[in-house]
């Protein structure tokens, strides 16, 4: 949920692509906790450059290094133009985290999955959950729920078409349509496998009507 905030990337240097959850109040300053609120993205550069201050302390220092270069107040600085925006940054990835109907999506979606041990695993994870969220053309988590559940995601946009008296069936479309479809759903507030229904339950209507129609023909005629 933390890694995949803010477009992926690292809060501090608003550059290199997210590695690892930084206690934005370090542990070992008593202050901080191990809790997804104290949790920003960061990559593994300001991770290890920023050691074990917090960032008011950290952004302090590379400002102070950035006015006296030569007294030592950090060994590696970011630009002071990125320095400055940390304390934004910070606050702006904060509110997506806490976000509720965000942390609900995530909750439902990967709240029983184990964190997997390795770090490549976990990074797998991540990537795929990435992938899962660029499908959608927005937010899913920003879509309206078909019905109320403790348990489960009824998102239109991702998990909405667990209807009753339905079953799935497959179309095939060019991708441009496709895209626009979902577009469409979403605006319809619709999952779009139900759009998609809408627009083609008048043709089995007319087709059986035909039907109708070919059967009288003959009696009609004569
Ligand atoms: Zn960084
Ligand atoms: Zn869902």
């Amino acid at each position: 949920m933390v890694l995949t905030a803010y477009g992926g990337r690292c809060v501090y240097c608003d550059e290199r692509q997210s590695e690892t959850l930084e206690h934005e109040a370090p542990l070992a300053s008593g202050k901080g906790r191990d809790i997804w609120w104290n949790l920003v993205p960061a990559c593994d550069r300001c991770n290890s450059w920023k050691q074990k201050k917090s960032a008011v302390e950290w952004v302090l220092n590379m400002k102070l290094h950035h006015a006296h270069p030569k007294v030592g107040f950090c060994r590696n600085s970011l630009p002071l133009h990125v320095v400055k925006g940390v304390k934004d940054r910070i606050a702006e990835v904060k509110r997506e985290i806490q976000d509720a109907p965000r942390r609900t999506w995530f909750e439902r979606h990967y709240g029983d999955k184990k964190t997997p041990r390795l770090r490549r695993e976990k990074h797998e994870e991540v990537e795929r959950c990435t992938e899962k969220m660029e499908r959608y053309p927005y937010p899913p988590w920003e879509s309206r729920e078909t019905r109320h559940s403790d348990q489960y995601c009824t998102r239109v946009l991702c998990c909405g078409h667990t209807q009753k008296n339905s079953t799935f069936t497959y179309v095939t479309l060019a991708k441009s349509d496709r895209e626009d479809l979902k577009r469409m759903a979403y605006e319809k507030g619709l999952w779009i496998g139900d759009l998609i229904g809408t627009l083609l339950t008048p043709t089995p209507e007319e087709w059986r009507q035909s039907q109708h129609d070919d059967d009288e023909d003959p009696q009609g005629g004569a």
